[in-house]
């Protein structure tokens, strides 16, 4: 196994969470008859490059099938954080009417939309068709291709470059990230910037958010791995943002360094110093890791058993991805979490990838009443909390597993 961006051999294993089905593919009725593909989920770390990887990973198109459905817009606080990245991208940058914006993993148009409704020529690229479908009914333009150098010369040659380019939580999604990278480059015109966004590892290692690791997400990214990984592609980061999203996220800026000279903001340079002091370049703090983990499993098996055993009902809110690696990993099944309710429609009536467990529409809890409800996106968790006030009619409790099991 070697480090997918500098082909280095891969010895630091940072947590092995054995083995799981794809996290996005979710079961039809007709297929629980069937077998599901279980793959090792195991997390390595370069100790050359220090990019933090999954040491296996199945066919992208196993993984991104036409089922996988995700809606972006489903969620309100990511919409409204998508309107706040426009707002500032066009101040910032000065983007207007002759400006060229381009979003890859554009999703169902969450974002763009807001550059539409601007007046900003924008285009997405989106391979998965579900959600595609939904931008181009809002009336936005969508390549359906996976992004990577090829791509951007086809569409550099038809289109010509980008002002701005936007990724955000792709770039650690991507089986082959120096190609990603190396799109971006060949996109971005020579005064071009590429902002990307990403889950900070640290924040995943500090506050315990394993469950964000599953097949699809390919890298676990710190800046310096990222600086790394672009720098080697003919681009420079010249700033970040720090982002409360996904438990804690980065932001970062980039131009191609053979372009517009940029200068540097001093925020670039602390954020790198802070990865250091933290051990992020070091094996110490990977290897630490394992043992919190194993403790997140068991206050959660042993709080789903107590339920049953004082008779309690439960049920979890969010049929996401994390869900999924937190059920498959601790063993949860039917018999300890009965159903799951969750908003996208393209997900209810289907079943979680290897623990089986039913998706529900949202009406099931009313219908049902249970006693204590599991968050499973614990990163909207003050979202879901508004959102299940109603629940309180009957008393409900709410409970997250991570960073620690917390009952509220
Ligand atoms: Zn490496």
């Amino acid at each position: 196994m070697i480090c997918r961006h500098c082909g280095a051999d891969l010895k630091l294993t940072m947590v092995d969470l054995g083995a799981c089905p794809p996290s996005n593919s979710y079961l039809l009725p007709e297929e629980l008859t069937a077998p599901e593909k279980w793959y090792p989920l195991q997390v390595m770390v370069c100790t050359e490059c220090w990019l933090v990887q999954t040491a296996d990973f199945v066919d992208r198109e196993e993984c991104f099938s036409a089922r996988y459905a995700y809606f972006s817009s489903c969620s309100t606080s990511w919409v409204a954080h998508a309107r706040c990245y426009t707002d500032s991208m066009i101040e910032r940058f000065g983007l207007g009417e002759t400006s060229r914006v381009l979003e890859v993993a554009a999703n169902d148009g969450y974002l763009l939309q807001h550059f539409v409704n601007r007046g900003i020529p924008c285009y997405g690229i989106e391979p998965t068709e579900s959600t595609a479908a939904v931008a181009r009914q809002n009336g936005i333009e969508i390549v359906s291709l996976f992004f990577g150098l090829a791509l951007a010369r086809r569409l550099v040659h038809e289109r010509g470059r980008v002002d701005l380019l936007t990724a955000n939580n792709v770039f650690a999604h991507v089986p082959n990230i120096n190609d990603f990278a190396a799109g971006i480059f060949e996109m971005l015109s020579p005064s071009g910037v590429a902002t990307i966004e990403f889950p900070h590892v640290l924040q995943l290692i500090h506050k315990n958010y394993f469950d964000t690791i599953y097949h699809e997400h390919f890298s676990y990214l710190s800046l310096h791995s990222t600086r790394t990984i672009l720098s080697a592609a003919g681009l420079e980061i010249f700033d970040i943002d720090e982002l409360p999203t996904h438990g804690g996220s980065l932001r970062i800026y980039a131009s191609r360094s053979d372009g517009v000279e940029r200068t540097c903001s001093p925020r670039v340079g602390d954020f790198l110093n802070m990865e250091r002091e933290a051990g992020l370049l070091d094996s110490a703090i990977y290897l630490s890791f394992p043992k919190r983990v194993e403790k997140v499993k068991n206050d959660l098996l042993a709080f789903l058993l107590q339920m049953k055993k004082e008779s309690k009902s439960i049920a979890a809110y969010g049929a996401a991805a994390k869900g999924n690696t937190l059920l498959n990993y601790a063993g949860i099944r039917r018999d300890l979490l009965p159903f799951i309710v969750d908003r996208s429609p393209g997900k209810i009536g289907t079943f979680m990838p290897g623990s089986r467990i039913p998706i529900l529409a949202e009406s099931a809890l009313r219908e049902t009443k249970p006693q204590i409800i599991l968050i499973l996106p614990w990163n909207l968790r003050e979202e879901v909390a508004d959102q299940l006030a109603y629940t309180r009619e009957w008393g409900a409790k709410l409970a997250v597993a991570l960073p620690s099991l917390e009952i509220f």
